[in-house]
């Protein structure tokens, strides 16, 4: 089976205040780091970023194409350049540097044992609520119920470009191929596999890649 990875790198950063893939973590940037995972398990890969980079040579991917206003029009950019005979596509953050080729690995034997995507995932900490909305206070949902999803997600390629045909918008991929119809299954992620969101997180990286006992470690 051929596997493409479409890694997704033309967010500008707007809550982190600079273009968080960028940034240097152990000495890399954080999207080297991503682009790496994918390189260990993928056929080819395929980076997006924003217009004003997409000429900037990118030796660790396959094609470089520039990404649209929305992470969903980033993938449908990335899914443009995936050759029309790829079985398996998994979609990846490049926000997120620890992922690690183990859990890439997951994705995609799951998704060759037959599923049509997949996520991986891991317990929330937190008790969540919903935002007050007018006079409705919100409320408390039950955590034992819930996950919190992450990146790498992969897909039956056919599946994925059935799901992005009508343009729809998503804050990540597997809802969008559930909407059209599909199962998504659940392989467990990790807790270092977080997405660069504000400054704070590049710090816990950087602690979760000194720490020796850690996959990507320096041990
Ligand atoms: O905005 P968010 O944190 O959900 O972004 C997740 C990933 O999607 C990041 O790696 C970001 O660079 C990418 N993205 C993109 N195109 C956009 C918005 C986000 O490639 N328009």
């Amino acid at each position: 089976m051929t596997v493409w990875v479409i890694v997704v790198a033309a967010g500008s950063g707007a809550r982190f205040g600079a273009p968080k893939q960028y940034e240097r973590l152990g000495g890399a940037r954080v999207l080297d780091r991503a682009l790496a995972d994918a390189r260990a398990h993928a056929d080819g890969v395929v980076l997006v970023v924003s217009p004003d980079r997409a000429t900037d040579p990118e030796p660790a991917a396959d094609a470089v194409v520039a990404g649209g206003a929305t992470r969903s029009e980033s993938v449908r950019a990335g899914l443009a350049a995936v050759p029309a005979d790829a079985d398996v596509v998994l979609v990846h953050d490049a926000a997120r540097p620890l992922a690690g080729a183990d859990l890439f690995a997951r994705v995609i034997d799951a998704v060759r044992a037959g599923a049509a995507a997949v996520v991986p995932t891991v317990p929330v900490a937190d008790t969540i609520r919903t935002r007050p909305d007018g006079a409705t206070p919100g409320r408390t949902l039950d955590r034992a119920t819930l996950v919190a999803v992450q990146t790498p997600q992969g897909f039956d390629a056919a599946a994925l470009r059935s799901a992005h045909a009508g343009e729809p918008e998503g804050t990540d991929d597997a809802s969008l191929v559930e909407a059209a119809g599909a199962t998504v299954v659940l392989v467990e992620g990790h807790a270092a596999n977080r997405k660069i969101t504000d400054p704070d997180d590049l710090a816990v990286a950087e602690a979760f890649l000194a720490r020796s006992d850690h996959p990507r470690g320096a041990g």
